[in-house]
């Protein structure tokens, strides 16, 4: 069975410059549509989780460290 991975962001500090939506290989990270910050801007957010491998893309090319990425190890 597939190890489970979970991303999650950090809404209040991302600032959406989108840096990790075009690193995903896997194309699940977006910035959602209808959501703003406390910042103004449009936060990433991941829209399937299942299909997450955990390569750590996103969470390398995030300038704010607003991502964390956790992998299930058994
Ligand atoms: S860990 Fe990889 S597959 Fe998962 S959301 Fe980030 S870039 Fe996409
Ligand atoms: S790279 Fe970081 S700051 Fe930029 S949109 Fe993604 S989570 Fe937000």
């Amino acid at each position: 069975m597939a190890k489970k991975t979970r991303v999650t962001f950090a809404a209040d500090i991302c600032k959406g410059c989108a840096l990790c939506v075009d690193a995903c290989p896997k194309k699940i990270i977006r910035l959602a549509p209808e959501t703003l910050n406390s910042k103004g801007y449009h936060p990433a957010e991941i829209i399937d989780q299942q299909a997450c491998t955990a390569c750590g893309f996103c969470f390398l090319m995030c300038p704010d460290v607003c991502i964390t990425i956790e992998k299930e190890v058994n």
